[in-house]
């Protein structure tokens, strides 16, 4: 038995087997196939050799123009290994006896080439090692495709083990089959972590070594709550988690007692208590959670995971059929927000340094009015089927804020000309999550009815802390006096605004932190649904007076070591006889 401890990304309790994924971009699953379909294997083998020998030639050509020949002859080796008969007939051979997709095999023979080099006696043989692997990532991506759906074939329940996963792949995991996963790299507020959250499937990330520690088929418990991943634990350990487990799910559906109720303070305070969701099948869920409504619809999933974008009667389709199941309830549809750590491979977004800091979300879409304006003209429209709010992430000054809003008067002139009906009163609302909106919120007020606080990002650019690296994990900290002073500065100047405030960052969604938050004045709250039925409970069994002193008094802390331990004091007091919760956290409250 073996434990790592890493991030809790997700929470819940996953006991299975381990299904290792590759390479930190090159997952390979293990896809049986039938007798009959060895020969188009065969097939794609063939045409994926042609495939990046053609590849491989023209940088070459590339590299002799720019730099000479001499610095052209190391690919020599690479088209070498593409023409060995040995390791094609190997493949072919896999193919026939072991009945799994070519990848897999193909992958297979790689890794055992590559072991054979590594230890041969001859050090120019040796330092080969790097070309083979080069060649076969070369030759799997061309083998793969896109590398959309590469977790879709999964056909049994399993428990991925990878370096890293993106959000398009965490989207894609069949909620069925994958029950759990544990990543080497990652943050709490990564999309892959959000992802998780959002379809119930119990992570830990920024384990640094796990794709080292687990081989395929081992025994793994993910525990979600805690953080901690255990390799083949033994009997006992085992028995433990099962318990926990159906303890933890248990409590997730005691709580569900509170669907029906508002998320109202003991001295009448009400709250507007509402879900994030990224896909539209989460529908069920959210109401089930008992949302108000969703606070942060993130759109941009619609575009991932495919060859060609949505056009605009695709986006309206979609959003009608959310608006609508949630009618009379307030849907608040986030225009698409690209880039950070979701990418379209189809519009070739440039690889950039920082990509947080670069070409993303309003950014992008001011660049390409068209895709904008469709998806502006498909959020109207649906507006007429329910009550829709539009909102624009990664706001960071005026000039961008009107520039948005010059489009959407233009999407709604557009409509009207033809006659197509959307809710002219429709609420807009700017994402505050960059510092420089922070500060300049009274300004942004006059130019909408409501801000959302995304403190994903705005923690990450205002501590400098990268929200998907493990690494500085430790200096990504919600209660950082500098946190604090930011909401509670947005909070001020959007009331004096008359501008309603909302939190839609995952700190929302954080138990400790809820009386903080209630006490700066947050007009709503936005979480996933899993934790929604827990913070509602919180606000149910606290006064907004309390909370408004506890959050005085965090306002006072230097270091945000300090605020978490005040805030952990106060929450316990607070929670302390509440039946339910006493019951649902055991020892720890
Ligand atoms: C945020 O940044 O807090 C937010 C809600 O947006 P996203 O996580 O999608 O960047
Ligand atoms: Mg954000």
């Amino acid at each position: 038995m073996k434990i790592l401890t890493g991030i809790a990304a997700a929470s819940g309790i996953a006991i299975g087997r381990a299904m290792l994924l590759d390479h930190e971009d090159m997952s390979v699953p293990a896809v049986p196939i039938t007798p009959d379909q060895v020969a188009g294997e065969v097939l794609r083998f063939e045409e994926a050799l042609t495939k990046t020998r053609n590849q491989i030639l023209k940088i070459q050509h590339q590299i002799t123009l720019e730099l000479g020949r001499e610095h052209a002859e190391i690919f020599d080796a690479h088209l070498m290994l593409l023409e060995d008969r040995t390791l094609i007939a190997e493949v072919i051979q896999g193919l026939k006896t072991q009945r799994l997709a070519v990848e897999y095999v193909f992958s297979q023979a790689l890794k055992k080439y590559s072991t054979v080099l590594s230890n041969v006696n001859d050090e120019y043989l040796r330092e080969r090692v790097a070309d083979v692997n080069d060649v076969s990532r070369r030759i799997l991506k061309n083998l793969m495709g896109e590398q959309t759906g590469r977790l879709d074939r999964i056909t049994e329940k399993v428990i991925v083990i990878a370096y890293d996963l993106s959000p398009s792949d965490t989207a894609t995991m069949h909620k069925k089959n994958v029950i759990g996963f544990a990543t080497d790299i990652g943050g709490r507020t990564s999309h892959t972590a959000i992802m998780a959250k959002s379809l119930e499937v119990p992570a830990v990330v920024g384990l640094e070594k796990i794709t080292q520690a687990v081989k395929d088929g081992d025994e793994v418990i993910i525990d979600g709550i805690s953080g901690k991943v255990i390799i083949n634990p033994d009997a006992s350990t085992r028995e433990t988690y099962e318990v926990e487990r159906e303890k933890y799910l248990a409590h997730g559906r005691e709580l569900l007692q509170f669907t029906g109720t508002p998320a109202v303070t003991l001295d009448k305070r009400l709250i507007g208590l509402m879900a994030n969701m990224e896909l539209p099948e989460e529908i069920a869920s959210i109401r089930a959670h008992g949302a108000a409504g969703i606070g942060l619809y993130r759109t941009e999933y619609l575009y991932l995971n495919r060859r060609t974008l949505p056009n605009e009667e695709e986006q309206f389709e979609s959003y009608k059929e959310v608006v609508s199941a949630m009618n009379p309830m307030p849907v608040t549809l986030r225009t698409l927000d690209l880039g950070g750590d979701k990418f379209l491979s189809h519009l070739e977004m440039p690889r950039e340094m920082n990509p947080f800091l670069g070409w993303r979300a309003i950014r992008f879409c001011l660049a390409m009015p068209e895709i904008f304006k469709a998806q502006l003209r498909a959020i109207l429209r649906a507006s007429a089927f329910g009550k829709v709010r539009v909102m624009y992430p990664l706001i960071s000054g005026l000039e961008e804020l009107m520039a948005a809003n010059a489009m959407l008067e233009q999407s709604k002139r557009d409509l009207i000309k033809k006659g197509i009906a959307f809710d002219p009163k429709i609420e807009i609302g700017a994402m505050i999550e960059i510092p420089s909106a922070a500060l300049t919120c009274d300004l942004l007020a006059k130019q909408v009815s409501f801000f959302s606080i995304g403190t994903n990002d705005l923690i990450q650019y205002a501590l400098a802390a990268d929200r998907v690296n493990e690494k500085i994990a430790y200096l990504y900290d919600p209660a950082h006096p500098a946190v604090l002073r930011l909401i509670k500065m947005i909070v001020d100047a959007g009331h004096q605004n008359k501008v309603k405030v909302c939190m839609c960052g995952e700190m929302a969604g954080d138990p400790e932190l809820t009386m903080i938050l209630l006490g700066l004045g947050l007009d709503e709250l936005s979480v996933s649904a899993v934790i929604l039925p827990e913070i509602k409970l919180i606000i149910r069994s606290v006064k907004f007076e309390n909370a408004r002193r506890i959050a005085r008094e965090a306002l006072k802390f230097s270091m945000g070591k300090d605020v978490m331990a005040y805030a952990r004091e106060e929450f316990k007091k607070a929670m302390k006889g509440q039946r339910l919760y006493e019951s649902l956290k055991g020892k720890s409250v």
